[in-house]
């Protein structure tokens, strides 16, 4: 296989738009269908802190790295733990780290203002995805197109992956209820926040508030609830919500549970994950990066980071003339990192929502304090 000449990327997210941004640096063009509407079209989330070593190392690779640090706000890397009686217990400012926050929709913005003009077919929800041949026809909003190489860039329910593998993410028995907060009409949560994220965390809860850019903080309450409960939270009324979280954490704090009282209701968030290690057959003209290929629960920090350097790594496979061969070596070794990743959100997830919650915390602010 030369560079493919036609590549579809199915789903605009970071890493989507991060293959296409460094394919267009090869001189490879590629064509991404996206979902949405437009960029504004919904919600993007929170904060994200890129990694030196994965998501700054692709922006850099990308030519963005001044981009990024010109939007990204090292001030904001910062962590306070508190238990739920609201005693602090841990404080630390984060100012030499090196893992710059930056929202999620200055992110997309950047990527998206990097490419070809064009390159995003927006409202253009990917229906199916089948072989054809020896290629790979896709079809979205009615049209059918075919392409050498298909990349499912689509999130945790991708459309492209049942191509390759009959796994399905798995529903982690946790859900998160996304709050949003503007830190000048909410002191008290303002000063509970600090310069970065607030943890309290205990009897198998967790309140998490993080400051994200342009004055605006956002929470979650993150529980154990069977899947049921948190599928119709996701189509219940916001005051129904807030009424059954703030029960789930009677007995917490007043300056904590302000969290659930004083946020606005941005969304549901049920966490799922696939199985650790998912891998599957290379086939040609088909792959995956990011969430379509592990989703896992937020507690490593580690998913936007996967996706970009995913993405590097598969552009530099896909433009490198190796063939088919440089993809399914791409393959080999994204799963062996997304599995180390995935290993550690899922201890992540059981260290948060545990019986002993900010103690497990703490102690783990405390081994890395000591190994820095
Ligand atoms: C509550 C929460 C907090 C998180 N916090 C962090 C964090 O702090 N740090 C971190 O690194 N990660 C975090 N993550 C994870 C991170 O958001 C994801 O790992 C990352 O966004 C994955 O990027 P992606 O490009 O692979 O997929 P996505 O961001 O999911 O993008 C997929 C894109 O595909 C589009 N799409 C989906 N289906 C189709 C279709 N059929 N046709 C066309 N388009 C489609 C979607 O609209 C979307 O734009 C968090 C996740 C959650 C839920």
């Amino acid at each position: 296989m030369q560079s493919p000449s036609r590549i579809a990327i199915v789903g605009g997210g970071p890493g989507g738009l991060m293959l296409a941004r460094l394919l267009q640096c090869r001189g490879i063009a590629a064509t991404v269908f996206e979902r949405d509407a437009h960029a504004g079209d919904r919600l993007q989330g929170g904060s994200l802190d890129l990694h030196p070593d994965t998501g700054q190392r692709a922006m850099r690779l990308a030519g963005l790295e001044s981009a990024f640090l010109a939007a990204a706000r090292p001030e904001d890397q910062g962590d306070r733990l508190y238990d739920p009686n609201g005693t602090l217990l841990f404080d630390r400012d984060g100012v030499d780290d090196d893992r710059p926050e930056i929202d999620r929709a200055v992110l997309r913005q950047i990527l998206l203002e990097s490419l070809v003009p064009g390159t995003v077919r927006w409202g253009s929800g990917v229906a199916a995805v089948a072989p054809e041949g020896d290629a790979v026809r896709v079809v979205a909003d009615g049209r059918a197109d075919t392409f050498d190489v298909v990349v499912g860039a689509d999130g945790a329910w991708s459309r492209v992956r049942p191509l390759l593998s009959v796994a399905q993410p798995v529903y982690e028995g946790a859900v998160m209820v996304e709050l949003g907060f503007d830190a000048a009409r909410h002191p008290s949560v303002d000063a509970l926040v600090g310069r970065g994220k607030m943890f309290a965390a205990g009897d198998n809860r967790v309140l998490i508030a993080q400051r994200n850019g342009g004055g605006h903080i956002r929470g979650y309450a993150g529980l154990r609830r069977p899947e049921a409960i948190a599928r119709a939270w996701a189509a219940a009324p916001a005051d129904t919500i807030r009424t059954d979280v703030l029960a789930a954490f009677a007995g917490w704090a007043p300056s904590l549970r302000t969290l659930v009282e004083e946020g606005e209701l941005l969304g549901v968030r049920p966490l799922h994950a696939l199985p650790i290690g998912h891998a599957w057959p290379s086939r040609r003209g088909v792959t995956l990066l990011g969430d379509a290929a592990h989703v896992m629960s937020p507690f490593s920090g580690e998913g936007v980071n996967l996706a970009l350097i995913d993405a590097a790594d598969l552009a530099a496979a896909l433009g490198g003339g190796g063939g088919w061969a440089a993809v399914e070596a791409y393959e080999a070794s994204m799963a062996t990192r997304a599995a180390v990743a995935a290993e550690g959100a899922a201890r992540g997830l059981a260290t948060v929502l545990s019986d002993e919650g900010s103690a497990a915390i703490l102690a783990l602010y405390r081994q890395r304090g000591a190994a820095a």
